[in-house]
């Protein structure tokens, strides 16, 4: 519970400190990818053009880190309601396939009654695709890619040493076979602004946001690493009781009576 407090309150900090500086940068940034837009119709030769797309190309990283950290810093409120998790991830599926790319072979694992989580659904797109991406790195030379989806109910006794409720819950796990962590790079990972990525690759907020979401609906995140054989997250988030589910999704195709 001290390290949760410990990092909560070092999440807070860093939130308000890259807020205001990343507004800011977001404004200028703007103003040099336009202009940098405007000059590369009056390049005059190769050279010109691919210095301006260079820089182009720095200042839309740039624009896409300072967006990052706003959306980090910004403390606002979650906007949670009932989805169906299997519903979200399957209207997200087309996002997470290009984001994968060609050498990583992406599969899902869900059964047909999942229960309904409370959960805000563009945090919940976010922190999966955080994960899939940190997968997806962990392969350079391609791999296998496994989305699970389960429901689960925690006991008394398990809930207890995770700091959860006893209760239903919907575990989502993405598990990968890339190079893995070493535990004392998994002790770091929810740190903001920790990673092992080259510079201008990563920006170290990825699984920040995981924890900041999964906490915040009141869930629990959880990672296994094996250096040189892979790594497995499970977010596990409270879900409806028996009975209360979201209703299922028709299969595509099949004529439904009009309602
Ligand atoms: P970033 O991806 O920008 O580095 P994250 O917070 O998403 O920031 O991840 C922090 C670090 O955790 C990564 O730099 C990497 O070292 C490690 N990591 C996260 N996911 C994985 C994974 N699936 N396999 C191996 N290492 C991972």
């Amino acid at each position: 519970a001290q390290a949760a407090l410990f990092q909560s309150q070092k999440m807070e900090a860093v939130g308000q400190l890259t807020g205001g500086i990343a507004h800011d940068f977001n404004n200028l940034l703007t103003v040099i990818v336009n202009n940098l837009d405007l000059l590369t119709r009056g390049a005059r030769d190769a050279r010109e053009t691919r210095l301006i797309e260079s820089a182009q190309r720095a200042a839309e990283r740039g624009a896409k880190l300072t967006q990052q950290l706003l959306a980090f810093s910004r403390r606002q409120p979650l906007q949670p309601s009932l989805h169906n998790p299997k519903k979200l991830i399957e209207g997200f599926e087309a996002v997470l396939r290009r984001a994968c790319g060609e050498m990583i072979k992406l599969q899902f694992s869900m059964p047909t009654r999942i229960r309904s989580v409370n959960v805000d659904a563009p945090q919940f797109e976010a922190a999966l695709l955080n994960l899939v991406v940190n997968a997806r790195d962990a392969m350079p030379e391609g791999g296998k890619l496994m989305i699970t989806v389960n429901n689960a109910v925690l006991k008394e006794h398990e809930a207890v040493s995770s700091g959860l409720r006893p209760g239903p819950y919907v575990s989502i796990s993405v598990r990968d076979t890339g190079h893995g962590m070493t535990p004392e790079v998994v002790s770091h990972i929810f740190e903001p602004f920790f990673t092992t990525k080259e510079v201008g690759k990563g920006t170290g907020l990825g699984l920040s946001q995981v924890y900041g979401f999964v906490n915040q609906s009141g869930g629990h995140v959880d990672v296994n690493s094996t250096p040189g054989e892979g790594t497995k997250f499970t977010m596990l988030l409270p879900a409806q009781e028996d009975g209360e589910d979201a209703p299922e999704e028709q299969n595509a195709g099949v004529a439904r009576p009009a309602k």
